[in-house]
């Protein structure tokens, strides 16, 4: 059914049949005045912004010429899958603005890890990436770390600029935006969507004191991500909640490690020495030997192997093998986009394969920790 309304609340055309799109009303709020989207609606009662979500291409051309207003860019990193969540045209369209990288979700790392230590890494793949950052905040919104800093190192570099936020899905974009809405407004009438202009695409504004505002945009769909890739009901698992518990293997050359049915590690060759998983703690590692790999993962994979389920398994993308030759001299991590990552210990070198499921980022970079 058509519905030929605008909300009161962002002037958004309204629509009963996708939950998902923009406008979304649902049919027993017709009945009710004003007339106010489901986005509006839950911004307004419940202080809470839900999340649109827009490819990288669309988002640029959508968004592109926040490069051509000034603004202070806000950009939200997850450290728990730092490179998969990095916004590779960023340089693109933030233009000469300042960019404020806040790294989100440090609670996941062990409770050990020194903190000036993630700074000083975050730092060099900040220049390796060629971006000019004015601060780097690490934090967690979902543990309230850190907050006061993003508030402090937002209120030092905008100057008499709007803030735009923005994340790939997933980084924490909205519990952050959840926490600054109820830090800065305390009027709820006040808080409000706008269309941007030439598009249909309304953002959601916190304003501040000055007549500025912090404004939230659409998260940016990665499919490179595994969080991309599985189900909704694996997500739950692959994401971590808690600290993550490292689990060490001690390998000989020709073994295999297998992360539920979602990726798989082989040591193909090299010395005796220790690998370190950095993955959630509810995704099961299973070791065997690398030539009896294949019909392990043939014979078990949705059963012993998971997750995913049976159930859910034709829906992931087959295993697609990336081989890494590790140097000697230095210690790597091999990431996996969204599952997390394997340190190797020793400065040995080694020759590995990982198999994930095709698309996924599979990297090797300098040890995080
Ligand atoms: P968005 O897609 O970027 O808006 O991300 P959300 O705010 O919806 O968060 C995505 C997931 O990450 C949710 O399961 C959150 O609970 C979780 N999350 C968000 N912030 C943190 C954090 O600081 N630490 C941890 N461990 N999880 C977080």
């Amino acid at each position: 059914e058509r519905v030929d309304f605008h909300c009161a609340g962002c002037g958004v055309g309204l629509q009963t049949e996708d939950k998902a799109k923009l406008g979304f009303i649902p049919e027993a709020a017709l009945q009710k005045e004003p007339l106010i989207c489901q986005r509006c609606y839950r911004i307004k009662h419940y202080n809470e912004s839900s999340s649109i979500t827009l490819q990288q291409d669309d988002f640029l051309k959508l968004l592109g010429h926040i490069g051509q207003t000034k603004a202070l860019v806000v950009k939200i990193v997850d450290i728990f899958d730092f490179e998969g969540s990095m916004i590779s045209s960023l340089a693109r369209f933030v233009g000469s603005n300042p960019v404020l990288l806040v790294v989100n979700k440090i609670d996941l790392l062990p409770k050990v890890t020194n903190a000036n230590k993630i700074i000083n890494w975050v730092q060099r793949r900040v220049k390796e990436a060629n971006l000019r950052v004015v601060d780097i905040v690490l934090c967690s919104a979902k543990k309230n770390i850190g907050f006061d800093r993003v508030i402090s190192s937002v209120a030092e570099h905008r100057g008499n600029m709007d803030v735009y936020v923005v994340g790939a899905t997933n980084v924490g974009k909205s519990t952050l935006i959840n926490r600054l809405i109820r830090d800065y407004s305390d009027l709820e009438a006040e808080l409000t969507t706008s269309q941007y202009p030439g598009t249909t695409l309304d953002l959601v504004k916190i304003p501040l004191d000055d007549g500025h505002y912090i404004i939230d945009t659409p998260g940016i769909v990665y499919t490179h991500r595994l969080t991309e890739v599985v189900k909704k009901r694996d997500l739950g698992p692959l994401m971590p909640d808690k600290p993550l518990k490292p689990m060490v293997f001690q390998l000989n050359e020709a073994q295999t490690l297998f992360f539920g049915a979602l990726a798989r590690f082989d040591f193909v060759r090299g010395e005796h020495q220790s690998f370190t998983c950095y993955t959630s703690n509810a995704i099961q590692i299973h070791r065997t030997k690398l030539d009896k790999a294949d019909e392990l993962y043939a014979e078990h994979k949705g059963e012993l192997l998971k997750p995913p389920g049976k159930a859910d398994l034709d829906e992931l993308p087959a295993l697609v093998k990336t081989p890494l030759n590790v140097p000697k001299g230095k210690a790597f991590d091999v990431l996996i986009s969204g599952l997390g990552w394997i340190k190797l210990n020793s400065m040995a070198g080694a020759q590995l394969a990982v198999h994930a499921p095709k698309g996924v980022k599979v990297i090797l970079r300098e040890a995080l920790i």
